[in-house]
């Protein structure tokens, strides 16, 4: 097929670093295109951590993940970025004056610079051992806590996202049973206290055998260290079990790597013309990885990138301040 999408920039991945680098863009007067394999805006934030607090980005004494992707998003909206999503990258070829990129679907889209932005990768959430994910009412995330209003909700895992959860759903849900199979948490200490202070019942160390219902969840059985089942209610089940992430096709386009992250210089250059690379997914050896340094990965990609877009454009950008909007 032709070539769907050209812009100045495409960025791969929407998560906070990819959301300000489309802000940024259109800050430096390039149209830009982003694609993510999710098919929502936010990247790890939304996905995995919507509704904790975030208190080192910068401007924010605190901010809900959801809040700071949303913000983020209303920043970038006047760039008029297209998005792409629900469409993961699988190729990026680059040429003298261009790279083109495909996703899994067959969408091509065309770059005069791009910006890999793709964080830990393409993640999905490990499934429950017993399998049934597909069943209705077993979930991986909580978006949206208020949805489980008086229900009956099993979290099983350990680790931080299973004890934000099952102590989020607890004054929410009419009963929440947290299951783990093992005895210890690997969460953060205050969050285990918090939970063995609350009505959270736990079971440890239980683990899933069966997800029990036919149209949808309605209990798990269960199975202790000496083989014992029992069978738990359960109109909800949380498998919180961590997410499995791969920089996957990224591996395959011949980019120089740095352990596990792509390596970039200072101007956050790859070893592919034309192509930057910020945020999580990029790195060298003194990197920190946060959001906070992300953001300004990608303000320094797309100012080198701006000359590349447009033969003699600064690297340096003017003031913002003083653009009139
Ligand atoms: P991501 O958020 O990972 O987004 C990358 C996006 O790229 C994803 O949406 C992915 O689907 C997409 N993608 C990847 N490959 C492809 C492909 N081939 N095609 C299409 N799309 C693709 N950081 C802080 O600074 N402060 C905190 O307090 C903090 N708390 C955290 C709490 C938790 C529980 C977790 C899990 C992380 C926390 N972090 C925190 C880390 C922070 O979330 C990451 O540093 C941040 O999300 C990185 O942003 P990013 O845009 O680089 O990548």
């Amino acid at each position: 097929g032709g070539v769907e999408v050209d812009v100045d920039l495409v960025v791969v991945g929407a998560g906070p670093v990819g959301l300000y680098a489309a802000y940024y863009a259109g800050f430096r007067g390039m149209s830009v295109a982003v694609v993510d394999a999710l098919d929502h805006l936010g990247g790890q934030t939304a996905a995995m951590y919507p509704e904790k607090m975030i208190y080192d980005v910068a401007g924010y004494a605190a901010v809900k993940g959801q809040h700071l992707v949303d913000a983020l998003a209303e920043q970038a909206s006047s760039a008029k970025p297209h998005y792409v999503l629900g469409e993961q990258v699988v190729d990026l070829v680059t040429a003298p004056d261009h790279a083109l990129l495909t996703t899994a679907a067959g969408t091509t889209l065309r770059g005069k610079a791009v910006l890999l932005a793709a964080g830990i990768g393409s993640f999905s959430p490990r499934p429950l051992p017993a399998g049934d994910g597909s069943l209705p009412g077993v979930v991986h995330f909580v978006p949206r806590p208020a949805d489980y209003a008086g229900a009956d909700v099993v979290v099983v895992g350990g680790g931080d996202s299973a004890v934000d959860w099952a102590l989020t759903l607890e004054p929410v849900a009419q009963r929440v049973t947290l299951v783990h199979r093992r005895d210890a948490f690997r969460a953060h200490e205050a969050s285990v206290t918090r939970l063995l202070g609350s009505t959270v019942e736990v079971l440890t160390p239980y683990e899933v055998d069966a997800v029990l219902g036919s149209e949808r969840v309605e209990g798990v059985r269960l199975v202790d260290g000496e083989g014992g089942l029992v069978e738990r209610s359960a109109d909800v089940v949380v498998a919180a079990l961590g997410f499995k992430a791969d920089l996957g096709p990224l591996k395959r386009w011949g980019l120089d790597l740095d352990r596990r992250q792509v390596a970039v210089d200072r101007a956050q250059r790859t070893s592919l013309p034309r192509v930057f690379a910020a945020g999580d997914c990029c790195g060298h050896p003194d990197k920190v990885t946060l959001i906070s340094v992300g953001f300004g990965e990608a303000a320094t990609a797309v100012n080198h990138a701006a000359p590349l877009v447009s033969a003699g454009a600064p690297v340096v950008p003017g003031h913002s301040s003083d653009d009139p909007h």
